[in-house]
């Protein structure tokens, strides 16, 4: 079975980690197309947070307790940098983090594409799914927002790291989208997948960006594979993080049913991209065109994200058993 997830950070992490668990095995193959969007260049490296998560988590190496980055992770560099006074100095740039992003930075510098880069880095740690940019294009997400007075467009990790969400977020732009390719890979997995899962991950800043990679959405409506999302909304509320807040800027409800929504029908619209919705246990929640399930939605523990995942699969017409 080929089964294709859409992942931002964290929350797409936990949910690839849940349904490895699930299908582990030769038979079956995961691909992830990890959103870009977060990317950044820090004290010239470039800095790619999502991929990151992924494969830390996957390949046994995040700090799992922090919920981002290395385990066992140190701080000199960082320390150091802020001893010269060296901005920006609210980014946490760990020791053992900075090796990656030097490996990193430099495959990019000698003219490798995001895409190969990424499958360097996971020759040493084995993620188990194989991990595809979204794009090999540089996207970043940007955050119009008011600041001293002034209307401005900041990098989506000043306003998410710096400012903790803080000033209001009136609209956010992916620039370079418009021009913009899927990376090698990415279509032809959508198109070729047994099932299609939107891992609960942010529904703005992580799927909303990899939908603005042109061509990404038209191969999720083109796939015969059922396409099945995921809530990260529980009880109206987002789990970890400041999903809300996002929300709210593309003026959507913090609800289950409103993301649903927002996602939309393959079938009964023009645009939409779901065949089915989990929500949480309780949660009610009524997507025209689409078939809406209630389950358990809490990524507690890898056999509960398992379930979660086998689950979705059985929505997307593919039970495994
Ligand atoms: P980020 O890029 O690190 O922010 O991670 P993602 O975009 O992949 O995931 C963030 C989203 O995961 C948040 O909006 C949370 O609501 C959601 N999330 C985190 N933990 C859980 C969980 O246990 N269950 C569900 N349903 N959603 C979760
Ligand atoms: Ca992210």
């Amino acid at each position: 079975m080929k089964v294709v997830v859409l992942v931002g950070g964290v929350g797409g992490a936990r949910f690839l980690e849940g349904l490895k668990a699930l299908l582990g095995g030769r038979e079956h193959e995961i691909t992830a197309v990890v959103n870009t969007g977060d990317d950044v260049w820090m004290h010239g490296l470039r800095i790619t947070p999502d991929l990151d998560s992924c494969m830390y988590t996957l390949g046994g190496g995040s700090d799992v307790g922090r919920g981002w980055g290395r385990a066992g992770e140190t701080w000199t560099v960082k320390e150091e940098l802020a001893a010269y006074g060296a901005e920006p100095s609210w980014f946490g740039l760990g020791d053992r983090d900075i090796a990656t992003h030097l490996v990193r930075t430099r495959m990019l510098r000698a003219g490798y594409p995001l895409s190969e880069v990424v499958e360097a880095l996971c020759h040493r740690w084995q993620p188990g799914v194989r991990l595809l940019p979204m794009s090999d294009d540089r996207v970043e997400t940007h955050v119009v927002v008011d600041l001293d007075g002034e209307s401005k467009a900041i990098h989506f990790q000043e306003w998410w790291v710096r400012y903790r969400a803080e000033p209001k977020a009136k609209s956010f732009v992916s620039v370079g989208a418009e021009t913009a390719k899927p990376a090698p890979g990415v279509e032809e997995a959508l198109l070729t997948a047994d099932a299609v899962l939107i891992a609960p991950s942010n529904p703005v800043v992580s799927v909303g960006t990899i939908l603005n990679v042109p061509g990404v959405r038209a191969a999720l409506r083109k796939t015969e594979a059922g396409v099945v999302g995921l809530s990260p909304i529980v009880g109206g509320k987002p789990l970890r993080g400041m999903a809300d807040a996002c929300l709210e800027a593309i003026g959507v409800e913090t609800s289950a049913e409103a993301v649903g929504r927002h996602y939309g029908s393959r079938r009964t619209t023009g645009t939409g991209i779901l065949d089915g919705w989990l929500v949480h246990t309780g949660d009610r929640s009524d997507v025209p065109g689409v078939a809406v399930r209630a389950v358990p939605l809490l990524m507690s523990d890898v056999d509960a994200t398992a379930a979660m995942a086998r689950a979705a699969l059985e929505l997307a017409g593919v039970g495994l058993d």
